[in-house]
């Protein structure tokens, strides 16, 4: 017998899906490095909501598995054919199981990182980054002078779009359940904000908009906005329901669809960037407004990989603004 020791690494791991306890840290086999693959020593991962769906089977996954979808790091090992990377390099990428000391990361989604930008603006950048612009940019290219109106304006991916879309030239309103969050939202371009704790989002936006409603409507927030999303929406705009933090959107009949001829989308970031041509234009264009820092990252806080728990909790209890982040 010969059994060479296994190096192993800290990791959190969900063995069952479910609540908060599902979430474990452990010691857990380091991964080794394979064909067309790198092995990056993570400095930095982001926390993103969907984590929370795979931790409680929002989104079923074979178990056990390591979540966490993104993060940035060195590059530790390279493997046989890979010849755009080397040891030492600092690298964001996209993949699966980065809840963990090292991640194997496949070539698809992974990029050098410059040198001014760290660990975690890139980590916190990523996945919320990439999502915000290509929906912007393709699920409704918004234009200078529209009406758009962002659900969870002081989220991750809110504080984001807010910026983007006024960026672009548009009059952004946005929705929050604190005037904390209003005020970050505004200070993030939010030239409107709407408190729904209080306020009736669908009659404030028509009163803002002179009764035409917005012409792109984007909401991360899922079923318990949809039906102001609807209200909120110009006759011949574009509804985004792309997340489901307050539940998933019930089935709807396409007939609703033509009270106002509303397009409708329901789009994720992974189908946007299934070709090297695809990721590399998307990647370019956003690291390119962080680097001209036309883009800002807000971290909400960073925790420690054994501190998970907290930090899920904290994103599920909608107590964060902007990113939360791992670190080792
Ligand atoms: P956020 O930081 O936006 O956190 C969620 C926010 O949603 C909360 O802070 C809260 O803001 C609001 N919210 C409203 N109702 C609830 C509720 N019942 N439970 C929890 N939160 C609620 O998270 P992220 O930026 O990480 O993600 C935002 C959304 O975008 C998620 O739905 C996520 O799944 C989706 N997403 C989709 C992607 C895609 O490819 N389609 C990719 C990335 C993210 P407030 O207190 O102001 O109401």
């Amino acid at each position: 017998t010969h059994l060479r020791k296994m190096s192993t690494m800290e990791a959190i791991v969900v063995e069952k899906q479910g609540g908060l306890d599902a979430l474990l840290l452990k010691k857990w086999p380091r991964p080794e490095v394979i064909e067309n693959t790198i092995v990056v020593k993570n400095h930095s991962i982001g926390i993103n909501y969907i984590d929370t769906y795979h931790r409680s089977g929002v989104y079923t996954l074979a178990t056990p598995f390591i979540p966490g979808r993104e993060g940035a790091g060195e590059v530790v090992q390279v493997g046989p054919g890979v010849t755009d990377f080397k040891v030492g390099d600092r690298v964001a990428y996209l993949s699966t199981a980065s809840y963990a000391e090292y991640t194997r990361v496949s070539l698809e989604h992974v990029a050098k990182i410059p040198t001014h930008v760290s660990y975690e603006t890139a980590a916190a950048a990523v996945l919320q980054g990439l999502t915000a612009w290509t929906m912007v940019r393709d699920g409704y290219p918004v234009k200078a002078g529209d009406y758009v109106l962002v659900h969870a304006a002081a989220g991750g991916v809110g504080l984001l779009l807010c910026q983007m879309c006024a960026h672009l030239g548009a009059h952004v309103i946005g929705t929050v359940s604190t005037d904390a969050k209003a005020e970050l939202a505004r200070g993030n371009g939010a030239k409107y904000v709407i408190n729904y704790s209080h306020e009736n989002v669908a009659l404030r936006v028509s009163e803002i908009t002179g009764g035409l409603g917005c012409h792109a409507v984007l909401d991360g927030v899922g079923a318990s906005t949809w039906e102001t999303s609807l209200a909120a929406v110009r006759r011949l705009g574009t509804v985004i329901s792309f997340g489901n933090a307050s539940g998933v959107v019930p089935p709807i009949s396409l007939l609703t669809l033509s009270q106002k001829n509303i397009k409708l989308m329901r789009p994720t970031l992974f189908q946007y960037i299934v070709t090297p041509e695809e990721f590399n234009k998307w990647w370019g264009e956003l690291f390119g407004l962080l680097e001209q820092k036309k883009l800002k990252v807000k971290v909400h806080k960073i925790y420690k990989l054994e501190d998970v728990r907290s930090a899920h909790e904290d994103l599920e209890g909608r107590k964060t603004t902007g990113k939360l982040l791992l670190k080792l």
